[in-house]
């Protein structure tokens, strides 16, 4: 058999390996940006066109390169940074791979142009698709400027596979924050079609974090220091009671570079155990330096795991170090949110020995009976039962046409009826109509033939999902105007994607009027919404949408609905009583589709007389 092994040209090569650095135009600012900082600059320049797919440029006043290095940076493997193998395990530099600018510049068209201190005259190289086309000498000022245009020109189908400019540009902008934060002593900047989304001078960490998230970060921060043989801690978390409803600010470094970290990330949140609320995350911007032996470094170009020598102490060290910080700054004791006031230990009570309890017993207490108007009794008559209605009652103040402020639950019933008379049957039996609670959770109801049991959380996300899609597409969104604008602020990224969500938003009652680089101002809101929940949900909002932004409308206000309505929605484990849980039963049994929550979950389970005989049998 004749030979057939070759080996591949290398552009083709090139193009591989482009593969594995290049998947969006935000790989490219990454690659560009640690070369800059490897180069030692103290300044740095990002512009961008069309969410760099026309065009990434990245300017640096770093060390810049000699002719012959200008032309070598292109090559696969042709790097500055490590001589021998055993350099890698002393890594101080980014990059040591000597392949980003040779990907590059295969699937690109690249433009270079450098100048050394030492050099008057600098170099300028053009560069398509790995062929050198041209390289002149230029006046430049001392360091290095690259301009990358029409990523994936020569591979069409990389090109389609990039989303919209929208979630590029947070791509990018994810990328640019991290390498700002990990170095705050350089002065960075990033444009995107002329307009400027970041200018950040060198300063200390505490600035760069709040030059970049918003000004009102800094009251946000609890400091963290300390040092020990293994690691050396430094940075921030933010208070508990700022943590967010999507994880967007959380940052580990080491040694100066951006990693993700699941095991420290739960290090971290341990050590807030108990401090937040269900389902928030803690900001964190938290910076480790270990012995660069004592990490394996060589990981995947685009990948941002690392793996550490001694994981298990650098977790025990981190979590005491944060709880620590936590503890001394005073935050841990104030931050009950949900704490029931009645449930604190009275101060004259505090020396007394305690006395044993005395159990009250009900004797005329009959589950089976319903006593018509009087106090519920499933809600807990222990004492512990809330004096006001549940707050998401106060969520229909507004909605006039279904709702009373006094909700009076003979007409509930008789609406009831008439909706689901079918499925409840005659009204001959009393009991038939009632409702309890099981584990504060679920809503137990007889039915003629049997009996229902609903998850309350699901059921309530039903009935607000089909409340909200009407109040958008039928009836023209009402919105209940601020006597005060809310300002809210959220960080640039965020602030990105709402005004790409603005046009739905507004058409569920959203009345925003400014938007800011970090702040938002808001006169109007759905009036499904309660003031002191729009933060949240809108930052609940924000999370659902962060994978990706629907384009067309109708999808865009179907996952509005959804979101919104999933964090209205009454939580299992809030305890309800009977008006309530009457209330919502009466409801979904009016929608369109009580079976299924929006997101094609069962609502409610039916166990029939039958079943039940079959397993007494
Ligand atoms: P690596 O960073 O892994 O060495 P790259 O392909 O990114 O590989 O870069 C190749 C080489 O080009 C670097 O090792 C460095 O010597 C040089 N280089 C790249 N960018 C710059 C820059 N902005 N300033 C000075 N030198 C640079
Ligand atoms: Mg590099």
């Amino acid at each position: 058999m004749s030979n057939v092994i070759q080996l591949l040209p290398d552009h083709v090569a090139n193009q591989i390996a482009a593969g594995e650095v290049v998947q969006r135009p935000a790989s490219v600012i990454k690659e560009l940006l640690e070369n800059s900082i490897d180069a030692k600059a103290s300044r740095i320049q990002v512009i961008i066109k069309d969410a760099g797919k026309t065009l990434v440029q990245v300017v640096d006043d770093g060390v810049g390169m000699s002719i012959t290095d200008s032309r070598m940076c292109f090559e696969r493997h042709a790097t500055s940074k490590i001589k021998l193998a055993d350099d890698l395990f002393s890594l101080k530099t980014k990059g040591f791979r000597g392949e980003a600018l040779a990907s590059i510049a295969a699937i690109a068209h690249v433009e270079l142009k450098t100048r050394s201190e030492e050099d008057e005259v600098g170099t300028c190289i053009k560069v398509e698709g790995s062929k050198v086309v041209s390289q002149d000498p230029c006046v430049t000022p001392k360091g290095t400027s690259i301009c990358v245009k029409n990523l994936f020109y020569n591979i069409p189908a990389r090109r389609n596979f990039l989303k919209s400019d929208n979630v590029e540009t947070r791509h990018i902008i994810d990328e640019f924050q991290r390498v700002a934060l990990a170095h705050p002593d350089i002065n960075f900047s990033l444009t995107h079609n002329g307009s400027e989304l970041f200018q950040l001078p060198a300063t200390n960490v505490r600035q760069r974090i709040t030059n970049i998230f918003g000004g009102k970060t800094n009251e946000k921060l609890v400091p963290v220091e300390e040092d020990t043989e293994i690691v050396k801690i430094s940075g921030f978390v933010g208070k508990p009671e700022f943590a967010k409803k999507s994880r967007g600010e959380q940052f580990f470094f080491v040694n100066d570079r951006y990693i993700k970290s699941p095991y420290l990330n739960h290090a971290v949140v341990a050590s807030f155990e108990g401090l937040l609320k269900e389902k928030s995350y803690p900001s964190y911007f938290l910076y480790l330096e270990v012995d660069p032996k004592s990490i394996d470094i060589n990981i995947h170009p685009t990948k941002t795991e690392i793996k550490f020598d001694d994981e298990h102490a650098l977790y025990a060290i981190l979590k005491s170090a944060i709880k620590h910080s936590l503890g001394q700054f005073n935050v841990a004791p104030m931050l009950d949110f949900e704490r029931d006031s009645e449930l604190d230990t009275p101060y004259d009570y505090q020396n007394k020995a305690a006395s044993a309890p005395q159990i009250e017993v009900d004797r005329n207490f009959n589950p089976f009976q319903n006593e018509g108007s009087s106090k519920p009794q499933f809600s807990g008559g222990n004492g512990f039962r809330r004096e006001k209605p549940a707050q998401w009652e106060s969520l229909y103040s507004g909605m006039q046409q279904e709702t009373e402020t006094e909700v009076d639950v003979k007409q509930i019933e008789f609406e009831s009826e008439e909706v689901t008379g079918n499925l409840f049957g005659g009204r001959e039996d009393e009991a038939e109509k009632s409702t309890f609670q099981l584990h504060k959770k679920y809503i137990v109801s007889t039915l003629k033939s049997g009996i229902l049991v609903i998850d309350q959380h699901r059921a309530h996300t039903r009935v607000l999902y089909e409340e909200l899609l009407k109040n958008i597409t039928v009836s023209a969104a009402v919105s209940q105007q601020l006597l005060f604008p809310l300002r809210l602020q959220f960080n640039n990224h965020e602030v990105e994607m709402l005004k790409e969500l603005k046009e739905s938003l507004e058409q569920t009652g959203f009345i925003f009027s400014q938007i800011d680089k970090d702040e938002v101002e808001i006169t109007g809101i759905p009036t499904l919404i309660p003031e002191s929940e729009v933060q949240i949900l809108l930052e609940q909002l924000l999370a659902d949408f962060e994978k990706d932004v629907p384009h067309d409308g109708f999808s865009q206000t179907d996952l509005l609905a959804k979101s919104l309505a999933k964090s209205m929605a009454v939580r299992s484990g809030t305890l309800l009583n009977s008006t309530e849980q009457q209330h919502i039963v009466n409801r979904l049994f009016a929608c369109k589709e009580p079976a299924l929550n929006p997101f094609n979950k069962t609502v409610f389970i039916t166990l029939s007389v039958d079943e039940l005989d079959k397993k007494f049998a």
